[in-house]
């Protein structure tokens, strides 16, 4: 039987769980690379193959998540939350071993369901939904709201499409 995936409510559980403070209030931007190490992954940066952005390598002793130094922080940050979700994924439902992420989107082992996934649970991690709402109302510009996430303006800008309030 197949469980449904729940990328935004799983998000919210990591960050709970790992980034909240006691009060149950986010600090901004949220940092990917220690929520990974907290939840007993290993991230490095890492010289990959060309093109590759991350991977996600998971064995019996653990999990290790690599980042291509080739990327800027942004793009870093947004790679290692994507990480984390295939690593969320695969805790719930199994899944590859290895993943491997390229820059263009392409994805050599993921099915484009577990990506998809990935992709909505790093959106969540990185630019809570309450959050953006919340500064959308307070009249913040796309650039401002892009440095309090820590993520580029074209992320931003979709985030903000998507969750129709841009
Ligand atoms: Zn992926």
């Amino acid at each position: 039987m197949t469980v449904p995936r729940n990328p935004v409510g799983d998000a919210k559980e990591v960050l709970d769980m790992y980034w909240a403070d006691s009060g149950g209030d986010l600090r901004l931007p949220v940092d990917p690379v220690k929520i990974a190490r907290q939840m007993g992954a290993a991230v490095y940066l890492s010289d990959l193959a060309p093109g590759v952005s991350g991977q996600l390598e998971a064995d019996d002793w653990g999990q290790t998540i690599l980042l291509s130094p080739d990327n800027g922080p942004n793009r870093q940050r947004f790679t290692c939350a994507h990480e984390i979700g295939h690593l969320v994924d695969r805790g719930k439902r199994g899944g590859p071993a290895v993943f491997i992420d390229y820059r263009d989107g392409r994805a050599a082992q993921g099915t484009d369901s577990a990506e998809i996934y990935a992709n909505q649970f790093a959106a969540e991690l990185l630019m809570p939904a309450d959050h953006v709402r919340r500064l959308a109302r307070e009249g913040w510009t796309t650039q401002q709201m892009a440095t309090r996430f820590g993520v580029s303006q074209a992320a931003m800008g979709i985030r903000r499409d998507n969750l129709r309030c841009a």
